[in-house]
């Protein structure tokens, strides 16, 4: 089944592009197409931002927090109503096993926007404050217009931890989807229509790199909200220095999991595939680098090894499945490509390292794993995107922690150890924005982003709001009671 849908919503309708240029969406499992998204040009991501300012100076600009926390907690519901839907068309697009899926795109969008909607419904809009002359007023205004630009591999829940506190901070927004999942945000405008979201307050143009350059560059945003690779990062970063626009930047990782001599051996290999392998690998923060003292050494590279081994791999939309296909064969041909120069690199293939046996349509790649890794070299270097991890050995505390910080990344790590203060311990000393201490899950409720070349700013948490945010201190001769 092939979707008819337009992808393209700008002003609160669904429209054609100014260019007849289309792109098909194709099913990771199956490699028929899904559907056909519009790719938005120059021309259309202008109509975009000329509608979002428009409603920016209108009413949702003017309403109190209170009023819009009220619509933005609709929209949160809208999209709950279509989690079951939307999660399914995600692992269509991109080959997210649905159990996952379910949560990240059909639960947790509709939970981070409703959270939002909470938090900014707390916050007066103004602050007196005692000052030199008199009282000060600290004043809270939105940003103005957001240009948000998403990849493919969270495309719901990394859209929604844009929306979400952009639109309670009384922002608009044109968000600029990804080719490979353009389908699945038309639940955001299906949403935005169901909840009543004044026409331009949520924006939607599909396209690639040319159509995220086109929204960047647009004089008329105010901020830039990109998720994406750590390249792409760099150049928008450059761009909005040259414009002095405010940008957040949520990139690429390689993450470490320590894992102490003390370690519960059964506690760490069932929280492995999801902290390693999560999303078929596909995942900015998963540990893809797995560091094992040599006393335990050799126990840890089987116990890592036999967990791979038994992941099941298969259709995405099987309940039972652990890993499914990667995004496209272009994405499988570069994960190939790294498991290669992991072949060649002197490290040891202990399991995996190709296409599975029987899989012959689909992108599908064999969980693997390398043991004997040197952390400098490639595989242990560069993010693979993909169903692989590097076992690195280590001598001591001192020398997992400087592998651990011996990264150009520093978006997430865990620490494994059955002393959780000893954890806590380690997971200060980690150069990165999140360190699980035998677990590892975003938090809602904490701020979450990197360090180094993982990225600037934080999404979530009350300090994913401030952002989106600007600040206006009012001086007066007025004093307090
Ligand atoms: P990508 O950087 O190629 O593309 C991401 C998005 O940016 C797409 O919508 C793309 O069209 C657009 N884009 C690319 N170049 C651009 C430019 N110069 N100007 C404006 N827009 C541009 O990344 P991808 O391959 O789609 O996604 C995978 C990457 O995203 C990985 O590196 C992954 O680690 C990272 N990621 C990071 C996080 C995080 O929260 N830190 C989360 C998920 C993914």
């Amino acid at each position: 089944m092939s979707s008819e849908r337009v992808t393209l919503f700008v002003d609160g309708r669904w429209t054609g592009s100014s260019a007849a240029e289309t792109v098909e969406v194709i099913e990771a499992a199956t490699e028929q197409p899904l559907g056909a998204a519009s790719v938005g040009t120059a021309q259309d991501v202008d109509s975009a931002v000329t509608a979002a300012r428009r409603a920016l100076e209108g009413p949702w600009g003017k309403a109190t927090p209170e009023e819009r926390a009220a619509i933005v907690a609709r929209f949160a519901d809208a999209l709950k109503a279509q989690g079951r839907e939307t999660s399914a068309l995600v692992s269509r697009e991109n080959g997210m096993p649905i159990s996952l899926s379910r949560a990240v795109n059909g639960f947790a969008p509709a939970a981070i926007i409703g959270y939002y909607a909470g938090l900014v419904g707390d916050h007066g809009r103004e602050e007196t404050r005692p000052g030199f002359a008199g009282e000060t007023l600290v004043r809270r205004e939105p940003v103005g217009v957001v240009g948000a630009i998403v990849p493919w591999n969270y495309p719901q829940a990394l859209a929604a931890m844009k929306l979400g506190p952009a639109l309670a901070a009384g922002c608009t927004v044109v968000l600029k989807t990804s080719p490979e999942a353009a389908l699945d945000a038309v639940a955001f405008a299906d949403a935005a229509v169901a909840a009543e979201l004044p026409p331009g307050v949520l924006n939607i143009v599909p396209g690639g790199r040319e159509t995220g350059q086109a929204l960047v560059d647009h004089r008329g945003v105010d901020k830039i909200a990109f998720t994406g690779s750590t390249a792409a990062g760099r150049a928008i970063a450059a761009r909005c220095g040259e414009l002095l626009r405010p940008v957040t930047l949520e990139l690429g990782g390689k993450s470490a999991a320590i894992v102490l001599p003390d370690v519960d051996l059964d506690v760490f290999t069932r929280g492995l595939p999801e902290v390693s392998f999560v999303n078929n690998g596909q995942t900015c923060h998963a540990c893809t680098r797995i560091l094992a003292p040599a006393s335990r050494y050799d126990e840890i590279v089987e116990a890592v090894t036999e967990t791979a081994r038994a992941l099941r791999v298969g259709d995405p939309l099987d309940k039972q499945t652990a890993i499914g296909p990667l995004v496209s064969r272009a994405q499988r041909d570069r994960v190939l490509g790294y498991v290669e120069a992991g072949k060649g690199s002197g490290a040891r293939l202990t399991t995996g390292g190709g296409v599975p046996a029987g899989q012959d349509t689909g992108w599908f790649v064999e969980p693997t794993v390398f043991a004997d890794v040197d952390n400098s070299s490639v595989i242990a270097q560069e993010e693979i995107f993909g169903p692989v991890l590097s076992v690195i050995r280590y001598d001591g505390i001192d020398d997992a922690i400087r592998l651990a910080n011996d990264s150009e990344y520093g978006l997430g790590g865990t620490v494994w150890t059955t002393d959780e203060e000893q954890g806590r311990e380690i997971a200060r000393q980690v150069e990165s924005g999140t360190v699980g201490v035998n677990t590892y899950g975003i938090d809602t409720n904490a701020p979450f982003g990197g360090v180094k070349a993982s990225g600037l700013g934080r999404e979530m948490g009350p300090e994913g709001l401030a952002p989106y945010f600007s600040l206006k201190s009012i001086y007066t001769t007025v004093k307090s009671a």
